[in-house]
C-alpha cells in the first residue's frame, strides 16, 4: 500500500497545475489519477479551441516553466467589442487579457507533470473509494494499491466524487468554429483574423469570435437555435440578428472546421469527503472568460489545504465566488437585449438558484 499525502484525481489544466504544486511542497510524493493523456490537435485544426485569460495568468505558468510561446500567446486585448444590450456594437475597455491555445496549454502542462519524479501517475479507468479519512484505490494496471489523507477532485464537470451536482436541465451548450492558417493558402490567413475578441447576444444565447495569429475560433453559445443548424443557417441567423458585423472581414463559416458541442452553462457541486476545484467545484458560464484562470488559482491554494478548517474556509471561499459570479450573469442577463426571450429567461431562474 501506498501512502500519499494528496491524490489529484483529472488531468485537465486545473488537476495538473494541482499536482505540480503539492509535488513543489515535498511532502513525499503526490498521486495523479487520469483518464486519458491530453488529446492532440488534428492536422485541420479540430478541437483548436482558443481561450481568453488575464495577462497575469502567463506569469504564472512561466513560473512553473511555461512558456507563452508553447501555448501560442502573443498580442494581449484591452479593448472588446461588443454588441448586448442594443442592435449598435461598441468597444468597451476590459482589463488586459491574452488569447492562449488551449491544448497546447494542457500539452505544455503534461510535459512538465511527466518531467516531476515527485507525481506518481495512474492512467486508466479509476476506482476509488471516499471516505472521512482520505481516499484510497487500486491500479489494476501496477497491482498497486494506495491510500491518499486528501483528495483533490479536478475531473471538470464530471464532478466524479461530488454529493450533488447542480446543472440546468436545460444546459446551455457552445458549438466551435475553427480555422487554423495552415489550411488557407499561405499567406492569406492572417489577414483574415480578427484577434479581438467579438461578442454579440442573440434571441437563444450569443456568438463570439477571437484568435491568436494562428487561429480563427467563431463559437456559438445557447440553445435552440443559436447553435443548431448548419453552417449557412447559423450565418443567415447572425444577419438576420444584425450580428453578422462578427464575422466580418472572415471567410465564410462553411470554410471553418465545426467541432462537437460543449456543455458551457453554469454548474455547481458539493462534496462532503474530498475537495472540489476547478470546474468540479464551479464550472462557470463561459461569457466571463474566467474558469480557467479562476480554476488554476484554485489549484494554486492546494498547499493550504491541511487541516480540516483551512478546507472549511476554502469551500466558504467557493460558495462566495459562485454567488458572485451568478448575480454578475444576472446582470449580464437583464442588460442584454434579448433577456426577456424565454431561453435567457429559464436560464435566469436556474441562476437564482446558485446565489443561495
Ligand atoms: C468552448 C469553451 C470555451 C471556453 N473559453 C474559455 C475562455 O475563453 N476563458 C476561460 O477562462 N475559460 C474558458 N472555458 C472554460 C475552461 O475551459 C474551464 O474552466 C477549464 O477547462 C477548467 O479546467 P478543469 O481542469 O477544472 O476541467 P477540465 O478541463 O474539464 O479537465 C477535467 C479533466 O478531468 C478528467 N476526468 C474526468 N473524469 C475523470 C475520471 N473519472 N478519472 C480521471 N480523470 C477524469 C478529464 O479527462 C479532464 O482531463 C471555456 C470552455 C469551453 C468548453
Amino acid at each position: 500500500m501506498t501512502h500519499y499525502r494528496v491524490a489529484v484525481l483529472g488531468n485537465g489544466p486545473v488537476g495538473i497545475l494541482a499536482a505540480l504544486c503539492a509535488a513543489r511542497q515535498g511532502h513525499g510524493p503526490v498521486l495523479l489519477l487520469a483518464a486519458d493523456p491530453p488529446a492532440s490537435v488534428d492536422a485541420e485544426g479540430g478541437g483548436y479551441r482558443i481561450e481568453a485569460v488575464p495577462v497575469s495568468l502567463l506569469a504564472l505558468l512561466l513560473e512553473y516553466g511555461i512558456h507563452p510561446h508553447l501555448i501560442g500567446a502573443g498580442q494581449t486585448h484591452a479593448v472588446r467589442q461588443i454588441q448586448w444590450d442594443s442592435k449598435a456594437s461598441m468597444s468597451l475597455p476590459t482589463p488586459r487579457t491574452v488569447h492562449i491555445h488551449r491544448p497546447a496549454l494542457e500539452q505544455a502542462l503534461w510535459q512538465k507533470l511527466l518531467q516531476q519524479p515527485r507525481i506518481h501517475l495512474h492512467l486508466g479507468e479509476q476506482s476509488l473509494q471516499l471516505h472521512d479519512a482520505g481516499a484510497h484505490g487500486a491500479d489494476s494496471d501496477h497491482g498497486d494499491n494506495w491510500h491518499a489523507d486528501l483528495l483533490i477532485d479536478a475531473s471538470g464537470r464530471a464532478a466524479r466524487t461530488a454529493s450533488s451536482i447542480d446543472k440546468s436541465p436545460q444546459p446551455w451548450v457552445a458549438r466551435l468554429f475553427t480555422l487554423a492558417g495552415n489550411t488557407r493558402p499561405s499567406g492569406s490567413f492572417q489577414s483574415h483574423f480578427h484577434s479581438h475578441f467579438k461578442l454579440a447576444a442573440l434571441p437563444e444565447g450569443y456568438v463570439y469570435s477571437l484568435a491568436t495569429p494562428e487561429v480563427q475560433n467563431v463559437v456559438f453559445v445557447g440553445r435552440g437555435k443559436a447553435v443548431k443548424g448548419s453552417a449557412e443557417e447559423l450565418q443567415q441567423l447572425l444577419q438576420s440578428t444584425q450580428a453578422d458585423w462578427v464575422l466580418q472581414g472572415l471567410p465564410q463559416l462553411t470554410e471553418f472546421h465545426s467541432g462537437m458541442a460543449h456543455p458551457v452553462s453554469l454548474q455547481w457541486a458539493t462534496s462532503e469527503r474530498s475537495v472540489l476545484i476547478g470546474d468540479a467545484a464551479l464550472a462557470r458560464d463561459i461569457l466571463s472568460s474566467q474558469g480557467l484562470s479562476c480554476g488554476l488559482s484554485e489549484a494554486l491554494c492546494v498547499a493550504e489545504m491541511g487541516t480540516p478548517q483551512a478546507r472549511a474556509n476554502f469551500q466558504q471561499r467557493q460558495t462566495q465566488q459562485r454567488q458572485l459570479h451568478a448575480t454578475a450573469l444576472l446582470n449580464q442577463i437583464r442588460s442584454c437585449l434579448y433577456g426577456m426571450e424565454t431561453a435567457w429567461q429559464d436560464y435566469a431562474q436556474f441562476i437564482m438558484r446558485a446565489r443561495t
